[in-house]
């Protein structure tokens, strides 16, 4: 398969993306194999790209918006069929034995692993991922607008959800202070 990859040398190259031929990866117990469709850009992957982040793999294919079809199941895995169409997003795993995980805050896990900076990401033909951790995505969505809000629209979402907004109702910014309006 095509992958981009970047590989870490000093100092950094003024092109560090490079195309590479790889042997389509295999999936393992609880993963399953993803054709990818698209994958989106985030600020993320700019600072993996361009070394602003430590380096965790090397080389390593960057990309955490990742929208797709399953193409293998692995072993031990049941929540997915091949054909179905899901998007990956930044994490990638949790360990689920922290303080974090036990309580249901994976996002905030101790061990985390980040698509496209701990395991290889969605800048290439396929990608591994595991089934408990990739979204089923509606049918009427298309692949090209899902994309983002796997991250930024995760976060957008976020923000709207802990700001307690009413229905109607709108935030602004008044006095240099954001308040709620309505
Ligand atoms: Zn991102
Ligand atoms: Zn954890």
């Amino acid at each position: 398969m095509k992958a981009m990859i970047v590989e870490k040398r000093a100092p950094l190259e003024e092109r560090p993306l490079q195309s590479v031929e790889r042997p389509i990866p295999a999936p393992g117990a609880g993963e399953v194999l993803i054709r990818v469709e698209v994958c989106a850009i985030c600020r993320t992957d700019l600072h993996v790209v361009e070394g602003e982040l430590p380096v965790h793999k090397n080389p390593i294919v960057p990309g955490h918006q990742v929208v797709g079809e399953i193409t293998r199941l692995g072993p031990h895995t049941s929540r997915f069929q091949v054909g179905d169409r899901v998007g990956v997003a930044w994490l990638w795993a949790a360990c689920g034995a922290c303080f974090y995980c036990l309580r249901g805050d994976e996002n905030l896990c101790e061990l985390p692993q980040f698509t496209g900076y701990d395991v290889d990401g969605g800048y290439a033909e396929y990608i591994v991922a595991q089934e408990a951790f990739i979204y089923p995505l509606p049918a009427d969505l298309p692949s090209h607008q899902a994309a983002p809000l796997l991250c930024a629209g995760i976060i957008g979402y976020r923000a709207l959800h802990r700001s307690d907004i009413r229905k109607g109702g709108a935030w602004a910014f008044t006095d240099s202070a954001l308040r709620p309006m309505w």
